[in-house]
């Protein structure tokens, strides 16, 4: 952009910052001899004698900025990590605003924590305001960013905005982007994954200005582990990394990112996040009943502000229930910021915001993760809702058996395996076995002393008989024999071998006879033989509708 010349950034940074020499960590550990920065040869006890936590961590590790930078569609160099995005913001101020000196733009009612970073930093805040329905005042932002003049280092817009949960238009970004080429037009996206908007991350190359920060902490369930990042041209990020404090990422920290984001584990996150946006507009549309609420303003995010009235009452009832939400009274008159939870929990919160609901059984769902390094799978099977299943496991017969057994168990069945199929078939077949034995058995809970059920199956010249008895014990037992040793890629001795796994983690013992002289009609048949024998155990019938916790 003709606007930056050579310098920029660098024109726009503390001088402190261009003045000083980088601190030089040592980069990540190698298979050296490292006795380079005085580290325990040792592994702590208890031993975790391949975490390699006796070693500093690289500076960025590089895996972990990878595994980021595909999940956000830019380069590692383009990306900081940093200890959640608060961090992000934290380095922004202490690497742009010269302490007494420069200020940044903030769009009130917002995330607090920009103006604390800049009160922290001896930095200045320039307001302008959201509007009344708190849509960004685009107009009001330029006359501002015009009167601080160049001191006004960094305008920050959140989208969607916590707590209004509304986004911006990004044509107010795009103008911003272009009118002030000497500020960093920040754009906090820590919701963005439940928002239809797509994220300004996207046109990164034609706007140098612009940065992005995104979080693990909500959508991908890691606020505990503390990991956000900020995106921006290489060029910013470079210097936001020379104030960033040494090894800021923890090993442990990596591990756990690492293991959340596995590419199996995203189609789990991504029923997740359906399942919350339906409960979203199930509250939003629930809480208009509420005598608590005047007001539920729309939100693209993971929560609901709301406008409240009878306050000390709707606090007595939430106190009753222990339920508590976010009171914004005191910059916010009459506001508070409900966070969407699981259906039993949102059907809690509705019972505290005097909302007459019929108590619905929660769902019965199910996950289950494993990761070896023969394979990486991420299973979720729902027995209260058949639809949306997605089964990947790069078996084509594998995922059409798979698919058939959910179809006829009546169960919705998300499953991912990235497996070492250039061995063979064997990892992935069996390893999927167990992982949704696992699913089922975690859906089940402690209902799984239920029943015994059995169907029997023809297709064409095929019979298979299925029983099965969800015992909790284990047991497999299996008779027929295949006239070939393949159906497809899969092999047929993987069939039985299938069944025995699945009995292991799910606790059953399964019963099979089969016949015919087709091994696809035979293989096929047993599959859904099981998934019509489950549906009767899997079902919930009758009308003792055991209470919601806590709601009656
Ligand atoms: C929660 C939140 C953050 C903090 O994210 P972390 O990665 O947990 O530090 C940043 N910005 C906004 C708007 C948030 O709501």
């Amino acid at each position: 952009m003709s606007a930056h010349e050579n310098t920029w950034p660098n024109n726009i940074a503390r001088k402190a910052v261009l003045e000083f020499q980088a601190y030089s960590a040592r980069g990540g550990a190698t298979n050296a001899l490292h006795l380079d920065a005085n580290e325990s040869p040792w592994a702590p006890p208890p031993v975790h004698s391949t975490c390699g936590f006796n070693r500093y961590p690289e500076q960025q590790p590089s895996e972990l900025r990878a595994r980021l930078a595909d999940l956000y569609g830019v380069n590692s160099a383009q990306i900081m990590i940093g200890r959640g995005a608060d961090e992000a913001i934290e380095v922004l101020l202490r690497t742009f605003c010269e302490s007494g000196q420069d200020c940044i733009l903030v769009c009130p009612p917002t995330f607090g924590y920009f103006a604390t970073c800049a009160a922290i930093q001896g930095a200045g805040v320039v307001v302008a305001p959201l509007r009344a329905d708190f849509s960004y005042d685009g107009d009001l932002m330029k006359v501002k960013m015009r009167q601080a003049g160049p001191s006004l280092k960094m305008a920050f817009l959140c989208s969607p905005n916590n707590p209004t949960g509304n986004v911006v238009d990004p044509k107010i970004v795009e103008e911003l982007c272009v009118d002030f080429p000497q500020t960093l037009i920040v754009i906090d996206e820590a919701y963005a994954e439940f928002s239809a908007q797509d994220s300004f991350a996207d046109r990164l190359s034609e706007f140098p200005n612009r940065v992005v920060l995104r979080t693990l902490s909500k959508a991908y369930a890691l606020a505990g582990v503390r990991a956000g990042v900020a995106i921006a041209d290489e060029r910013i990020i470079e210097l936001m990394l020379k104030v960033l404090p040494p090894y800021p990422i923890p090993r442990p920290v990596e591990q756990a990112v690492m293991a959340a984001l596995t590419p199996a584990a995203m189609p789990v996150h991504a029923a997740r996040l359906k399942l919350w946006k339906s409960e979203r507009s199930r509250m939003a549309d629930a809480l208009k009943a509420s005598p608590f609420v005047n007001k539920i303003y729309p939100s693209e995010a993971n929560f609901l502000l709301l406008d409240i009235n009878e306050d000390a009452k709707l606090l007595r009832a939430l106190a009753k229930y222990q339920v508590k939400i976010r009171d914004f009274r005191k910059s916010l008159p009459g506001k508070m910021r409900l966070s969407i939870g699981r259906p039993e929990e949102n059907d809690i919160a509705l019972a505290a915001f005097g909302v007459e609901i019929k108590p619905q059984r929660p769902q019965r769902i199910g996950e289950a993760h494993r990761k070896t390094k023969e394979t990486d799978i991420a299973v979720r099977v729902n027995l209260d809702d058949a639809s949306g299943t997605q089964i990947n496991t790069g078996i084509g017969f594998y995922d059409h058996m798979l698919g058939s057994m959910a179809k006829h168990g009546g169960f919705g069945l998300v499953l991912t395996c990235e497996g070492d199929l250039e061995i063979d078939t064997h990892h992935t077949i069996e390893d999927c076995a167990l992982a949704l034995g696992t699913a089922l058995a975690n859906a089940l809970g402690d209902k799984s002393g239920a029943g015994r059920f059995g169907s029997f199956i023809p297709m064409d010249e095929t019979l298979a008989k299925v029983a099965v008895d969800l015992s909790g014990r284990a047991a497999m037992v299996f008779k027929g024999v295949f006239p070939t040793d393949h159906a497809g890629e899969f092999p047929a001795e993987m069939c039985p071998h299938f069944f025995e796994s699945l009995s292991q983690t799910l606790g059953a013992s399964i019963h099979i006879e089969v016949c015919g002289d087709n091994t696809h009609h035979m293989i096929e048949a047993c599959f859904k033989g099981l998934g019509r024998a489950l549906m009767p155990a899997f079902k919930r019938e009758g009308t003792d509708i055991a209470s919601t916790k806590g709601v009656l």
